[in-house]
């Protein structure tokens, strides 16, 4: 059985504080945002269950549509700003610039992806969004309204 780093944790949440900016950057570097020790992600983009250092659960992240997002906008910042800086200094023929962004563009959005992945399920775990909350109740959306 893991043992938590933090002081305590309820099933697997730690209660301790939650720095959002030192999460967000233990996120960004592919660890557990509560320890910083533990990988956060078992494959590429798939993230663990529970952090393997220190047990903080990390499978109540919802981060769905928003790491492609974010990464598509950095990356759009970044090559679109060498690309008119390239053609206002340089005016390379056509081929050039397509055998130079599109690679380009390519690699920075899977280099980017994970560590967004990662800052985004981080901030979700600072700011106790969804079960990140250690008084978060599971079967509080279970509940039958009818
Ligand atoms: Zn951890």
């Amino acid at each position: 059985m893991q043992q938590p780093a933090s002081a305590s944790q309820i099933d697997g949440r730690s209660t301790g504080t939650r720095p959002v900016f030192g999460a967000l950057l233990r996120g960004a570097m592919l660890r557990c945002p509560a320890c910083g020790l533990g990988a956060m992600f078992r494959r590429y983009l798939k993230v663990a269950d529970a952090c393997p250092h220190c047990g903080e659960a990390l499978h109540h992240q919802r981060a769905d549509d928003a790491p492609p997002y974010f990464t598509i906008v950095i990356v759009g910042h970044v090559v679109v700003s060498l690309v008119l800086a390239v053609e206002m200094a340089y005016h390379p023929p056509l081929w050039l610039h397509a055998a130079l962004w599109l690679p380009l563009t390519v690699i920075l959005s899977l280099v980017l992806l994970s560590s967004v992945k990662g800052a985004l399920v981080a901030l979700q775990w600072a700011l106790l969004m969804h079960g990140f909350d250690p008084d978060f109740k599971e079967d509080s959306f279970d509940a039958d309204p009818t």
